[in-house]
């Protein structure tokens, strides 16, 4: 099976749904990374708060390569 990179999946981690890039409607930058979301409420929440919804090693992982 071939990788298509449009079909990508990838996860919502505000919702924890996890599905084609395609069908992730909302994309958030945060640290330099792109983050997707299924719908507008979830890219809201994470906006708000995104330092609550990105797992500190993540952050740490950013701040190091710096
Ligand atoms: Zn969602």
């Amino acid at each position: 099976m071939k990788g298509n990179i449009a079909d990508e999946m990838v996860k919502d981690i505000v919702c924890g749904m996890v599905k084609p890039k395609s069908q992730m409607r909302f994309t958030s930058d945060f640290l330099g990374k792109i983050y997707y979301f299924d719908t507008e409420k979830d890219k809201e929440l994470f906006d708000a708060h995104p330092d609550y919804w990105v797992p500190k090693k993540e952050r740490e992982k950013f701040r190091k390569g710096r």
